[in-house]
């Protein structure tokens, strides 16, 4: 059988398979799109594509994406400097801030411990959290890495590191999520709702 799919349209598709989590399905299918769409406003998706990768750089304090050196959270004088919020990626500490409920600083991890994937301590921004936790005299530093196996490893490896120092550590609380139906629910999202249960 012969390969009859361009060159340049297979060097996209694999371009985007290699990223984490992009099936050869999603891969195909934004290829598609792009390739649909009126060719000037593909090409402008393409400039805002380059421009985004020109601009965005993490911020040299906290790590989240920013397109200064340094980004707002960071620079703002009123936020809490004594509480740091721990997260795997940028994107985790923008929905955080969506909700309004959080006043401290931030720390992006750039990641998650993931022994399969080979990604180790060393892979992530830990050493700088070590270091600000110190410089800033943190008093709290809660960690909110995803509620996954490695999520839950990363968390673990982060408080056994800060145990001897003076800092509280606190974690997101588990539970269910908003609209779940019980009997829906895995087992360890229901046990652990329990175990943190509310007084109402
Ligand atoms: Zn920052």
């Amino acid at each position: 059988m012969k390969n009859i799919v361009p060159e340049s349209i297979t060097k996209v598709i694999q371009h985007l398979m290699s990223f984490p989590g992009y099936g050869e399905k999603a891969s195909k299918r934004f290829t598609l799109n792009l390739l649909k769409m009126p060719k000037g406003e593909a090409v402008d998706f393409i400039k805002e594509v380059a421009q985004m990768i020109e601009k965005v750089v993490p911020c040299k304090e906290c790590g989240l994406f920013t397109e200064e050196e340094i980004c707002p959270i960071c620079k703002d004088e009123g936020r809490d400097r004594k509480t740091i919020c721990v997260v795997e990626e940028s994107f985790d500490g923008f929905i955080i801030e969506q909700t309004g409920k959080f006043k401290g600083l931030y720390h992006v991890l750039g990641g998650r411990l993931s022994p399969l994937e080979g990604i180790t301590p060393k892979d992530l921004n830990i050493d700088k959290l070590l270091k600000r936790v110190e410089e800033l005299a943190v008093e709290e530093v809660l960690i909110a890495t995803n509620p996954t196996v490695e999520g839950e490893a990363t968390a673990n490896y982060i408080q056994n590191l800060l145990k001897n120092k003076n800092v509280s550590i606190t974690r997101l609380a588990y539970g269910l999520p908003f609209g779940a139906v019980l009997e829906n629910a895995d087992e360890f999202t229901l046990s652990k709702a329990i175990e943190f249960k509310i007084k109402i």
